[in-house]
């Protein structure tokens, strides 16, 4: 065989894994159109009972945190102890213990598309074990300081996130909780 009727195949070969990448790059990437839109039609629930629009002072989703990662979260003070509910109905995938996140919940939704992250739980709620359904307003455990939050100032981390496709309960794309927990707020008035 003369070398140059290899290039054909090379090339392909070549244009065979280009397109491959475009296939898997939009497979990785394929954003529900409008995550908010999607959410806010869930009409989710607030994490704790009595949540005031005081306890969720600011929206710190874009900020800068001391480990130079954005905080890509919420958070709710309140006493330490205070129940935590889960703002939609799911299923109980993960429970994880984090030098960060300290006691944390991760609750993916029943179509698997988002998944709702307690973080700094004192305790979880007795008998809640992965794997179990959950629905609103269902007790997951108790507001708490474990991690990294200051033991000063116990509150609930909560994060959502859009789950990428394989599902992993460790990847996904932050979404910011603080317009949704306002547009809650505002129903309930
Ligand atoms: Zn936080």
């Amino acid at each position: 065989m003369k070398r140059a009727s290899l290039w054909p195949i090379l090339i392909g070969i070549a244009v065979g894994f280009a397109t491959l990448g475009i296939i898997l790059a939009t497979a990785v990437d394929s954003p529900v159109a409008d995550d908010f839109a999607v959410l806010a039609s869930r009409n989710l629930g607030l994490p704790l009972p009595n949540f005031k629009r005081t306890d969720m002072p600011r929206d710190t989703f874009g900020e800068i945190r001391a480990d130079g990662k954005p905080h890509e979260a919420t958070d709710i003070m309140a006493a330490r102890g205070t129940p935590i509910l889960a703002i939609g109905d799911g299923t109980v995938t993960k429970l994880f213990y984090s030098r960060f996140g300290g006691n944390t919940v991760y609750e993916f939704d029943p179509q698997q598309i988002y998944c709702y992250y307690y973080a700094h739980l004192d305790g979880y709620a007795p008998g809640i074990g992965e794997g179990m359904a959950v629905h609103k307003g269902d007790l997951l455990g108790y507001v708490g300081s474990t991690g990294n939050a200051s033991p000063d100032a116990p509150h609930l981390h909560l994060a959502i996130f859009r789950l990428g496709p394989l599902k992993q309960w460790w990847v996904g794309t932050a979404i910011n909780p603080y317009p949704l927990l306002m547009k809650t707020l505002d129903q309930q008035r």
